[in-house]
């Protein structure tokens, strides 16, 4: 194990030499955390199967909408790290609409994986905002034969940080400086990091386990809102919508890397034999490198051969290439805010949602053979929708769209059973939903 992760480092410092961009720490921490908690990697790729498998058992509905409140610490130096409210709120908007899947840009999701991208069904809520001064700065090391340190000063205020606000029922997020890595005379900029759950109820009594309050996600200040843009040297100006935070979060719930992080990979070579534990995202050998390379296939399978999924949030394609995650990703994340994580969402909003948007709207018919009309309650109210709808297992089969009330819906072509319309009046913030049945 020992040979293996320093094997990775040797290599990961080789490929941070060929002045590759390595801009998510995720490894990196995984690797500080095996260090200070000797199998924290293996207990913790366990839980998440075991919490996958419980979540296959659960009775009753597993479609309900989990709501995530958030903190998010911006602890900065220069003015610019200060990042406005306005931009805080845009990146929350980009959470909400990748999680749920109404980002405006899943038309661009590729026919042959619209059938597994999908909506999470995770939604967030901003609670608080806390700024914090400080002169401290947050450069990652990594060093050849101790192993990487990520700058999780950040987390605390005696050391120039912010202290994590009730970890267990929060996630928390730093917005801060991150200093770039610097190896062999190369720098790297670092865009973010997160840990994956560490409630791990498969540790053994009386280890040391880390620190709750060290959970959450770091990331630049340059890469929050949902237009920003990040000048990288030797790699030109890159796009930042949001998404780094939307990856951050994905590891925090437990996902990976889509190409699985191979030791060879870290070279630059594929490594098809590592895999990223879900089984609908295609076999991927290498990370994308910033770019949007619809013809990049870096494992040919022997059969059912698709291309690199350059769409997934878990790559590292260029953010305006970035658009879905997969019902298996869905799987994994869902199963950990029913296991290691389920204390984190306080409300399943579907319900109460859904009461609210039946006094809001009213269908006609339903059930119905495919023709919905849909119409506010209030009698001669004028309103502007936009809407969407997808199946019970989150697949879009309406793309977000937009139409005056009565609104008109037909799921004709549709498969009969249940669907959900998600709609809110164009001016309002708030989504709400409400079930369609086609019989
Ligand atoms: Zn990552």
């Amino acid at each position: 194990m020992k040979k293996l992760l320093l094997l990775s480092v040797l290599l990961s410092v080789a490929y941070l030499g060929n002045a590759q961009f390595t801009p998510c720490l995720y490894d990196f921490g995984l690797e500080q955390l095996e260090q200070q908690f000797t199998g924290y990697q293996e207990r913790s790729q366990q839980a998440i199967k075991k919490a996958v498998q419980q979540y296959r058992q659960r009775r009753g509905p597993n479609d309900e909408v989990f709501l995530i409140p958030v903190v998010v610490h911006v602890v900065w130096k220069e003015e610019a790290e200060n990042i406005s409210d306005e931009r805080i709120a845009a990146q929350v908007r980009v959470l909400n609409e990748s999680f749920r899947r109404q980002n405006a840009d899943t038309v661009n999701t590729r026919p042959e994986f619209l059938a597994v991208a999908g909506d999470a069904r995770v939604e967030f809520e901003l609670v608080d905002v806390i700024r914090v001064p400080t002169d401290t700065t947050f450069k990652p090391e990594v060093s050849l034969f101790g192993g990487s340190t990520l700058p999780d000063h950040v987390k605390q205020s005696a050391l120039g940080g912010s202290d994590a606000a009730d970890p267990v029922n929060h996630l928390n997020i730093w917005v801060c400086a991150l200093q770039p890595i610097s190896i062999l005379g190369t720098e790297s900029p670092i865009l973010g990091y997160a840990y994956p759950p560490a409630g791990l109820d498969n540790w053994p009594a009386e280890t040391p386990i880390p620190e709750l309050a060290l959970e959450g996600v770091v990331v630049d200040y340059r890469t929050v809102g949902d237009n920003e843009t990040y000048e990288v040297p030797q790699v030109g100006e890159l796009p930042m919508l949001g998404r780094t935070m939307v990856h951050e979060v994905g590891h925090y719930l437990g996902l990976r890397h889509t190409s699985g992080d191979g030791a060879l990979a870290a070279l630059g070579v594929p490594d098809c034999e590592a895999d990223d534990g879900v089984a609908d995202t295609p076999n991927q050998g290498t990370q994308s490198q910033f770019n949007c390379d619809f013809m990049q296939n870096t494992c040919t399978d022997e059969s059912d051969d698709l291309p690199d999924m350059v769409e997934n949030y878990m790559d590292y394609s260029r953010e305006d290439c970035q658009n879905s995650f997969t019902q298996g990703q869905i799987e994994i994340m869902r199963a950990v805010l029913t296991g290691p994580r389920a204390e984190l969402p306080v409300l399943n909003i579907s319900s109460s949602e859904e009461a609210f948007a039946s006094r809001a709207i009213q269908i006609y018919p339903n059930p119905s053979s495919g023709r919905f009309r849909i119409q506010p309650s209030e009698p001669g109210r004028s309103v502007h929708y936009q809407y969407t709808v997808c199946d019970f297992l989150g697949r879009t089969v309406v793309p977000l769209s937009e139409g005056g009330q009565p609104l008109q819906l037909d799921l004709s072509a549709q498969p009969n059973g249940v669907y959900y319309l998600r709609f809110k009046e164009k001016e309002s913030e708030q989504w709400l939903s409400q079930q369609l049945l086609k019989q």
